[in-house]
């Protein structure tokens, strides 16, 4: 059996209904280790959930003012909410990107669109971005009618500048990789205003997908949870 393209568009559209967007899929090779399915079975597919722009921010703000009580890591609570639902209706099993030991979402996500890292290691997207991210994803114990993208187009590949390696004040992003105690202790610091309330100056920096680079305040959110504020 293969879950056919018309169902995963039916999928997709149950996604979107809360601005989340069906991030390609693929089916697992048969000699790969994989997670197991909805009925313990090893999963033969995956479908990944995430977000373009930041479309899921309102439905998750009216989701956050109704809940009655303050809730832990909200952003996450939401989305297994949301893409668990999702997956109940459609026989698959939800998995996040939060769920501990960790599964491979970036190897996962590289393979269902066919994106590679930037030089902040965010998946580079051609028409997002750096402004995207995943929040889930759904295992099937059947085939999709979906295969891995070949030949996408990496824009660091031709962006000579970087001007994503030059507007860090303390240049925790360099061809060593990521400083993150330098980073977060700037952050928290007190010339760390502007990555505090308009977000990551690097990120901020790079030219593509500024159609869905995140408001201030959604920035603004992401950087407290990442400075533990
Ligand atoms: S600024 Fe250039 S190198 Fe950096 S993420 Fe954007 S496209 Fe890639
Ligand atoms: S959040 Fe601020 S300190 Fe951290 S890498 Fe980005 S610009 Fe630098």
């Amino acid at each position: 059996m293969i879950l056919a393209r018309s169902m995963i568009e039916t999928i997709a559209a149950a996604l979107s209904a809360h601005g989340l967007t069906l991030r390609g899929g693929f089916n697992f090779a048969g000699d790969e280790e994989t997670p197991s399915g909805l009925s313990g079975g090893a999963a033969r597919s995956v479908l990944l959930v995430g977000q373009a722009g930041a479309a899921p921010w309102p439905h998750f703000l009216r989701w956050k003012e109704s809940q009655l009580q303050a809730v832990a890591n909200p952003l996450d609570t939401w989305s297994r909410e949301v893409i668990g639902g999702v997956a109940n209706d459609f026989g698959a099993r939800a998995v996040s990107p939060s769920d501990r030991p960790y599964l491979p979402f970036q190897q996962w996500a590289m393979r269902a669109e066919g994106l590679r890292p930037s030089p902040l290691g965010i998946l580079m997207h051609p028409q997002y971005g750096l402004w995207h991210a995943y929040r889930g994803a759904l295992l099937f114990e059947v085939e999709i009618a979906l295969h891995e993208p070949r030949g996408v187009i990496h824009l660091c590949d031709t962006c000579v500048d970087k001007p994503c390696l030059k507007s860090c004040p303390v240049s925790a992003y360099s061809a060593d990789g990521f400083a993150y105690e330098t980073c977060l202790a700037h952050v928290r610091g007190q010339s760390g205003a502007p990555c505090r309330t308009g977000g990551c100056l690097d990120r901020n920096a790079c030219p593509y997908g500024v159609d869905y680079r995140y408001p201030p305040q959604v920035q603004a959110f992401h950087m407290a949870a990442f400075a533990g504020r």
